[in-house]
């Protein structure tokens, strides 16, 4: 696990910079699940999802050591993120997108002010391009999942929860390379251990829940889930250790589950979550967890949807 402390550090490099998110109720929604749920309303946070709370620690470090230039090869949240607070920073930031990149995804990251570079269309092609564009610029690469500081950045969405809700019985998670619920792991299993922490994979990229029980780093060929956040093929050679030690489950929805569960959140709830985000909602609306009475916090890690494909998804 990612030392306590380092959470904590984490909390004191970007509190300045990003929001301590408000958790959402809805009765309606507590009768349907027979628990009591609290959305950790990441949607709302800066950039448009959690990611930049693992970015900003990571990115002031590598400002701190000298680097005058982020690299990262994502064109999602990640690149978002990084693109955002390299220009807060003063820094520059090179995005590396595949050459097929949806133009709301570009104008999010032109928007923040980051440098587009064209690479192939898959991670493979990217991530190296990332890394040589980095070592050739006085740079450094900032991975999406698998780093120590990107980890406890994201862990900080524990610290809060534990403030928030003292009593609280369990926290679930999306999972997709497993930086975000190996962060909140190492926060609450030393906090609070009998906190349970629940990951949830789409059915189609069900790379971790394979790994976990195969009991090692298991590789699925491809998905196409609409969870675009949650495409990764692998878990982490970081984030997967803790996993295996500390997880107390992992389950699974379905596309229909995740639609389903977007569309009541904008109905009932008013509000705009993406299908990464849905997955931990769908798997409390379907009674996955086998738990009654119980406050549960599902977290919505993110909002970010092209809103004119919205009828797709939906
Ligand atoms: C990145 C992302 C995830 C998955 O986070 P990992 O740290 O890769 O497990 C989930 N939801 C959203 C909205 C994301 O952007």
């Amino acid at each position: 696990m990612i030392p306590l402390q380092d959470i904590y550090h984490a909390r004191n490099q970007i509190y300045d910079i990003t929001h301590v998110t408000p958790l959402m109720t809805s009765n309606q929604l507590n009768q349907l699940c027979q628990n009591q749920i609290f959305l950790k309303a990441e949607h709302i946070q800066k950039t448009g999802s959690f990611k930049i709370r693992g970015a900003t620690n990571k990115v002031k470090r590598a400002v701190a050591d000298g680097a005058s230039l982020v690299t990262a090869a994502s064109s999602g949240n990640h690149g978002q993120a990084v693109a955002y607070i390299a220009n807060l920073l003063g820094v520059k930031a090179t995005i590396v997108v595949p050459e097929d990149v949806s133009n709301a995804k570009l104008a999010a990251i032109k928007g923040y002010g980051g440098e587009i570079v064209y690479c192939g269309t898959t991670s493979h092609e990217r991530i190296p391009k990332a890394k040589q564009l980095a070592a050739t610029h006085n740079g450094i690469y900032i991975p999406p999942y698998d780093d120590p500081l990107i980890i406890a950045g994201q862990g900080t969405v524990g610290l809060e929860i534990i403030e928030q809700i003292p009593d609280v019985d369990a926290i679930v998670v999306p999972v997709g390379g497993g930086g975000l619920i190996s962060g909140i792991l190492s926060a609450v299993k030393q906090m609070k251990p009998t906190v349970k922490v629940i990951g949830v994979e789409p059915e189609t990229a069900n790379d971790t829940f394979l790994s976990l029980r195969n009991q090692s780093i298991t590789a699925i060929s491809g998905t196409n889930t609409i969870a675009d956040g949650l495409r990764t093929t692998q878990p982490g050679d970081l984030t997967f250790p803790i996993l295996l030690k500390t997880l107390d489950d992992l389950v699974l929805v379905s596309e229909e589950e995740i639609k389903q569960a977007m569309v009541f959140v904008m109905e009932r709830m008013k509000q705009v979550i993406e299908p990464s985000s849905a997955v931990s909602l769908a798997a409390i609306l379907q009674h996955k967890l086998g738990l009654k009475d119980r406050k549960i916090v599902s977290v919505i890690s993110g909002g970010n949807v092209d809103i004119r494909n919205l009828d797709k998804l939906v």
